[in-house]
């Protein structure tokens, strides 16, 4: 699950004058590997050519996602429509509005295509923060599909796989879409007074600190590449997404299998309590660390 409360993107696409609501709902055929998924866009905005650039990128996205992990999209998704009536499998729902309220807050964004937190399926966007040309946030939803547990592994993976695929060419993104990903890592946020290791998923008792969550289990990923190499770090990736449930102790079991390392110390003050280790705090905020890897 996955609530963003993303306020620091400029609403490019917010609009002055609203015109009335229409709520028509847009239907896409995506032929992935495993076969057809339904692409269900509602909507709920006056740019409707959004749709079209929404469902371009989606099948894209999950290309990349099928040929680099060797995982159908069904096979991937398979836990999460379980529960789900059998009407909803294989089917994506997206839902763009002007702003996304979840429980009368504004909160930007939200992820509930298994149904959490309500009967409203979907992925829930704001135009204002996924206009076309800035798919950041859409790529990191539809990743959710392969990863979804514990919080700390699965947002760093679905925020950081979008830039790794498109540098090792599975995913084609123009400059600038590569750039609202980075963007979304806010590698920027400074560091907080109270800095708790990300498996106490401090983001949900406190959402003031969720960017920074975010920059810390993006950061995560990126330690995790380097000390795995990059076919390491695939094979982990493949592991994680193929694995029914996931923690943190069946985390750290699939990386001393894959290499045996003192990973407690290295993920000590990211994941782990304690403090920074191996890897200090302000590892790999440049740009240029991360492009070496
Ligand atoms: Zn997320």
């Amino acid at each position: 699950m996955c609530i963003l409360v993303l306020f620091g993107v400029s609403s490019v696409f917010s609009q002055s004058n609203k015109k009335q609501t229409r709520n028509g709902e847009a239907n896409f055929s995506l032929r992935l590997r495993g076969g057809e998924v339904k692409l269900v866009i509602r909507n709920e905005t006056d740019f409707k050519e959004w749709d079209k650039y929404a469902s371009e990128k989606t099948k894209k996205v999950l290309d990349a996602y099928e040929s680099y992990l060797g995982i159908t999209f069904q096979q991937a998704s398979s836990p999460i429509f379980k529960t789900l009536p059998s009407s909803e499998k294989d089917k994506i729902r997206l839902v763009l509005k002007e702003a996304v309220l979840l429980n009368g807050t504004r909160v930007g964004g939200y992820n509930n295509v298994s149904g959490e937190l309500g009967k409203d399926l979907g992925i829930f966007m704001e135009i204002g923060l996924v206009p076309p040309g800035y798919p950041a946030l859409l790529l990191h939803e539809l990743g959710h599909y392969y990863f979804t547990e514990p919080a700390w592994l699965s947002e760093g993976i679905v925020s950081y796989l979008p830039y790794l695929l498109s540098k090792r060419g599975y995913l084609k993104l123009d400059p600038d879409e590569l750039q609202s990903v980075m963007e979304e890592w806010t590698l920027s946020e400074p560091i907080p007074k109270l800095d708790p290791p990300l498996s106490q998923d401090f983001h949900q008792s406190n959402p003031s600190l969720g960017p920074w969550f975010y920059s810390k289990s993006v950061r995560t990923q990126f330690i995790l590449h380097k000390e795995l190499g990059y076919e390491g770090y695939k094979s982990f990736l493949k592991q994680v997404a193929s694995a029914e449930i996931l923690n943190t102790d069946s985390i750290l079991r699939i990386l001393n299998k894959l290499q045996r390392k003192d990973w407690n110390k290295i993920l000590q003050g990211w994941v782990l309590p304690g403090p920074y280790s191996v890897y200090p705090v302000n590892s790999f905020l440049k740009i240029q660390e991360i492009e070496k890897l």
